[in-house]
Parts: structure tokens; sequence; C-alpha cells
């Protein structure tokens, strides 16, 4: 059933949770919120379009939750608490059902981090969804690209490759695990904070591996070497693709959303320690100098992977 932007909207605000440091939420001009005086804001946005950051058939609350993942993924990656978000939201069609369900999925995540929504943009237009997200950091321990030094270990959380496994086999369905990679991603959002003080530099993997080690290098002013037989892989991953395939999705497959980070050898144990059953913490490889990042197979000979990444205007 067809609703007005004004019931939309009101959806949306009933539900929006809350928090303390909101002075005005949802329903004036602009929201007003407090900062603590002994924190900076960190905020990022990204935009998920119909087709091209989701597949279309994709259910309205995984595109919620998804919307939300995404940058609270970038929240992780900079070592910050989340603390509030805004919504804009681009729609075909004005329909309560689909809000509902949308909110479903971005509201189940937000209550997860504590993250509120606090105001947005409501539109008529090709299915789109951008979220801005906001976080609190203490004065110099966010962690940043440009901070990698020879001779750091670098490291990737979790398992890489599973979203990209899940959008290959996406005709087939053939891994629900591979497929809810893709359509959930997990923000790590708890190792990002605890890895402040620790890392030296982090990014999350968006993009491919290899190339947002790539962003890392490239600030940092350094190279990497990174041994593609390390990259740890999920029990569906290794199941659903051959050696050579999946190597491919873990190096420079899209989506992950892991943090890869670069620490000091002397980080080991505490990056160990902060290991656990639900997220490994895996070194693939060391800050080298130079600015390449070389992938290596157990024997030494170099790896070359057939794409290093998701780049949006590629081959459009
Ligand atoms: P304005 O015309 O002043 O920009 P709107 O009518 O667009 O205001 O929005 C009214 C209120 O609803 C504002 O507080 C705005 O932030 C909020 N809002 C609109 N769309 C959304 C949305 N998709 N998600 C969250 N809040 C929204
Ligand atoms: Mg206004």
């Amino acid at each position: 059933m067809a609703a007005s932007e004004f019931d939309l909207i009101a959806r949306i605000r009933a539900r929006a949770g809350t928090r303390a440091d909101i002075v005005l939420g949802i329903g004036d001009d602009a929201a007003l919120l407090a900062l603590p005086p002994d924190r900076q804001l960190v905020v990022t946005a990204d935009t998920l379009n119909d087709g091209v950051h989701f597949p279309h058939a994709t259910v309205p609350a995984d595109i919620g939750w998804k919307a939300l993942a995404v940058n609270l993924s970038d929240l992780a990656a900079m070592g910050a608490e989340p603390a509030w978000c805004t919504l804009s939201l681009s729609l075909p069609q004005s329909e309560a059902a689909w809000i509902d369900s949308f909110l479903d999925g971005f509201l189940a995540l937000a209550a997860q981090h504590g993250i509120a929504l606090v105001g947005g943009d409501t539109t008529r237009g090709p299915l789109s969804v951008s979220v801005t997200a906001m976080g609190l950091v203490a004065p110099g321990r966010a962690l940043r690209r440009d901070g990698a030094r020879v001779g750091d270990d670098v490291w990737v959380t979790g398992t890489l490759g599973d979203a990209a496994g899940g959008l290959a086999h996406l005709e087939r369905a053939s891994s629900p695990v591979l497929r809810a990679r893709l359509d959930r991603p997990t923000p790590r959002v708890n190792a990002g904070r605890a890895l402040a003080g620790i890392a030296t530099a982090c990014v999350d993997v968006s993009d491919g591996l290899l190339a947002d080690l790539g962003h890392i290098c490239g600030r940092s002013g350094v190279g990497a070497q990174v041994d593609v037989d390390t990259l740890p892989a999920s029990g569906a991953l290794r199941a659903s693709f051959d050696d050579a395939h999946r190597l491919a999705l873990q190096a420079s497959g899209g989506d992950d959303y892991e943090l890869c980070f670069t620490a000091p050898a002397a980080e080991r144990e505490r990056i160990l320690a902060l290991a656990s059953l639900d997220l490994p913490m895996t070194r693939i490889g060391r800050i080298v100098e130079g600015e390449q990042v070389q992938a290596v197979r157990r024997d030494g000979q170099p790896w070359q992977p057939a794409r290093r990444g998701y780049d949006h205007f590629d081959s459009v």
C-alpha cells in the first residue's frame, strides 16, 4: 500500500532508538547532539545502489542491515565507538511494508552497536540507500591508514572471500553461509576498538584485500608482502571452490568487511589474545620497503591475481 512521505518518516521515527546524548532527534530541521568533551568525532558515509552494491533481488531487511554494516565497518577501521547515524533513502515507491522490513534489518544491527538513527532524507527515485555514521574516539587513538612501518606484521580478522564467493554463486544459491556473508556482513567494531593503541594502521576490506592493503601502503609510504597461502578461508569457501578460484576470491574479492591492520612484531601475543573462535586474527604478511603490494606463494614465487579489487569505474 502506498504511504505518504510523512507516513514513512513517522514509521522511521517511531522505531529510531535513542541515546542520552541526543538533544533533538528526528522531527526538526536537523539533529542536535551533545559531544563528550574528551572525544573526537569520526564521520563516514557510504551509499548502496540497487544492482551495484547488492543484487536486485535482495530482501529489504538485508539491504537495511548492509547499509548500516558497511558504515559501521568504516567506524571499526578507525577504532571508533559508534554513536549516531543518518539515513537518506531514494525509493521508487513509497511502501510501508518495504520500510518496515528495511528497518527490521537496519535497526537490529543498530541495536547491537548502540548507534541511534537521528535524521535523514526520504525522496522518490531509483532505489538507493545512503548512510552517514558518526562515532567517537579519544584524541590520538584513531586507527589511520598512514602509520604502517617497515618490519610491521600484516594481519586480517575473520575469513576472506566469503561474500565474493556468495556473489559468484548467486544463481546457484549453493551456500547459505556464503550468501549470508554477502547480505549481512558483520562489522568488526569491537576488534577495531580493541586494536586502537596496538595497530599502527588499519583499513576495512571492502574492495578486496590486496587493493585495500594498497591503500595502507600508499598512505604510509611503504610496500607489503602477502603470503597468499596463509589467507584465512572459511570451511564453506573451501567446500565451494577449487584452490585457484578460492585464492582469487580471498585476495581480490570485495565485500569482506574484515579489518586488515599492521602492528609491530612485539604486539603478536596481545593481538592473538584478542582473537576468539568467532573472530580469528591471522598474520598474513609483512610491511617492506617500496610501494607495491606483492603476493607470494609458499615457495616464494610471485602470485598474480586476475584482478586486484573492485573498482566502480573499471568496466562500466
Ligand atoms: P526538511 O524538509 O527540513 O529537510 P524532512 O521533511 O525531510 O525535513 O524531514 C523531517 C525529519 O525527518 C527530519 O528530522 C529528518 O532528519 C527526518 N527524516 C527524513 N527522512 C528520514 C529517514 N529516511 N531516516 C531518518 N530520518 C529521516
Ligand atoms: Mg527543514
